[in-house]
């Protein structure tokens, strides 16, 4: 169910039927030393991918980049300001809607894209766009984060999470042979947010916030992704519910 896969006449009788379309979000940003780049892209991508698998829904093509200016501070980080991140999102969901999709779902990886994605929103909707625009950020679905909270507890933290990491373990085995496992200090820091580059490399060092990713397993990364897609196909099946109100 892959839009990257489909032809035009596919998709015309997918709209036939359905007017749901899932599109996966994330970073292209450092995720300290033990952890991929594209860890947020890739955990959303497994997850819609999989979902829309199982509930016969549409997945469009993954966007990498996302809202990281906070992480550039770091080598490799590749970021968009939020006011063209903004726009990026606009233009997706203006293109998918010209073409009938109704219901269209940001599935998130990057805390950092949340605000912008929600404005971009809001400013379809001044506009007076219709239809269902929602992002649901895999790890703040409550089951994900109840499973999480019993596996890593306090060690989760913010940044390069234990479960995020796990789960590019299980995608990605192969690129962790160059990681580090050692385990570090967790430490709790009190802070004030947003940050600036250079405030976030003074006070989360490493490039960790709170975490401690070297507890990551592959083993876990299959659990949390299959909770993760469980969690995501309720979510999906509320918002299939909605009636669509037209003008
Ligand atoms: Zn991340």
């Amino acid at each position: 169910m892959l839009l990257e896969e489909m032809s035009y006449v596919e998709v015309e009788a997918y709209l036939e039927g359905k007017d749901i379309i899932l599109v996966p979000i994330g970073s292209v940003e450092q995720h300290s030393p033990y952890g991929l780049f594209g860890t947020d892209f890739l955990t959303a991508e497994a997850v819609a991918r999989e979902t829309g698998k199982r509930m016969y829904i549409l997945v469009a093509p993954t966007l990498p980049y996302g809202m990281s200016q906070h992480h550039m501070a770091f080598k490799g980080t590749v970021s968009l300001s939020p006011l063209t991140f903004i726009n990026v999102i606009k233009e997706i969901t203006i293109s998918l809607l010209n073409h009938g999709f109704k219901r269209i779902v940001f599935i998130n990886g990057h805390g950092g894209n949340i605000n912008p994605v929600k404005t971009a929103f809001d400013q379809l909707k001044c506009e007076n766009y219709s239809g269902i625009f929602e992002i649901i950020s895999w790890y703040q679905l409550e089951e994900v984060k109840s499973l999480v909270e019993d596996i890593f507890g306090e060690n989760e933290g913010h940044h390069a999470t234990p479960s995020e990491v796990s789960i590019t373990k299980y995608l990605r085995q192969q690129a962790f042979k160059t990681k580090p496992t050692a385990k570090k200090q967790v430490e709790k820091v009190d802070v004030y947010w947003p940050l600036n580059r250079y405030e976030m490399k003074k006070v989360f060092s490493d490039g960790r916030m709170e975490s401690a990713p070297w507890l990551a397993t592959k083993e876990y990364g299959k659990i949390i992704l299959e909770e993760a897609v469980r969690a995501l196909e309720k979510e999906i099946k509320r918002i299939l519910n909605y009636k669509l109100l037209e003008e």
